[in-house]
């Protein structure tokens, strides 16, 4: 007779254990999916509280984000969603943003807002930065193709072959068209199309164009659009419209994390906080769950 999950679970957590390094929304993912598979899992961060970069503190009875504040992935097939999913745990309630940002150039005072809705936004660019249409039609394209890649979850780099094999499979005909712009950035682009803004062209507005994307970069990759590989920003740029979409979490960027640690100890997880790691000598922790 065939094993029941749970058992199955107990017998694989017997076998095999895993130390994560590291409590933010990776670490977290990758423990709760052990966990969920079974296996022995305890977590190790050296901050008080779980989530990372998308962690909070409160102040005087205010919650604040100390890092990430929008969310991506919550859309059925989403990557948040398939985790969630998988782990059978509620996906967090949420508000969708739109606009996503709202970005005001110097010296102006009308904000040039990203839409969520992809007409909305398409007119939006053409009224702001006209002529640029062929530059944002090629983002688009290489964005579709890329996120389509990028959902048939490959690994890069690859590291061994197993990692080849996933990404060898995860390509696809449509995946050549970003190979061109492999090693191409955001200002080499503008430049193509002449919308650099350089003065190389008769002045019509290039200028805020670059303004723009070196605004919204510098928050993506923290580089402006001539240091920015042109796929990364073709991503980035791209997930803020329907039907992907940024969000805001009810409550805070604290509750995807909180779900996570829910769901590690649902599933006999063990975390230790306040615990920097420094190999298996480590003592001092404040742990819950001893359940591995
Ligand atoms: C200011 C800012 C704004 C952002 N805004 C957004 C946004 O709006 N939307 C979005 O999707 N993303 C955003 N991001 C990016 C997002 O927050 C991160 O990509 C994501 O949270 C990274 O998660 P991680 O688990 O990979 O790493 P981290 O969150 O960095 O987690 C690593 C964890 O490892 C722990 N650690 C490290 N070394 C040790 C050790 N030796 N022992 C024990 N613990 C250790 C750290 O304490 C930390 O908790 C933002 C990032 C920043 C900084």
């Amino acid at each position: 007779m065939a094993a029941a999950p749970s058992e199955k679970r107990s017998r694989k957590r017997s076998e095999k254990s895993v130390v994560v390094v590291g409590g933010g929304i990776g670490g977290l993912t990758a423990a709760a999916l052990l966990a969920h598979q079974g296996y022995g899992v305890t977590v190790f961060d050296q901050a008080q509280v779980p989530g990372g970069c998308a962690s909070t503190f409160k102040r005087r009875g205010f919650t604040f984000d100390v890092g990430a504040t929008q969310v991506a992935g919550l859309e059925p097939g989403g990557i948040h969603h398939q985790i969630f999913t998988t782990l059978d745990i509620p996906l967090p309630e949420s508000t969708p943003c739109d606009p996503a940002c709202a970005v005001y150039l110097p010296g102006e005072t009308e904000p040039i807002s990203i839409w969520r809705d992809p007409d909305r936004w398409r007119a939006e660019r053409q009224r702001q930065f006209p002529g640029s249409e062929p530059f944002w039609q090629l983002l688009q394209t290489l964005f579709q193709a890329s996120w389509r890649f990028q959902g048939r979850q490959p690994v890069l780099p690859p590291r061994n072959l197993w990692d080849l094999g996933q990404l060898v499979s995860a390509l696809r005909p449509d995946t050549l068209i970003t190979a061109p712009f492999t090693f191409s950035t955001v200002g080499q682009i503008l430049k193509l199309f002449g919308l650099y803004g350089d003065g190389q062209r008769p002045a019509c507005g290039h200028r805020r164009l670059k303004t723009f994307l070196d605004l919204q970069l510098k928050l993506y990759s923290q580089v402006d659009a001539d240091e920015t590989a042109l796929l990364y920003a073709a991503t980035a740029l791209g997930v803020s419209q329907a039907p992907i979409g940024l969000s805001h979490l009810e409550g805070s960027m604290q509750v995807l994390s909180d779900r996570l640690v829910a769901a590690l100890q649902r599933d006999g997880a063990s975390c230790c906080w306040a615990t920097p790691w420094s190999g298996f000598t480590s003592t001092r922790a404040t742990h819950w769950g001893d359940g591995a």
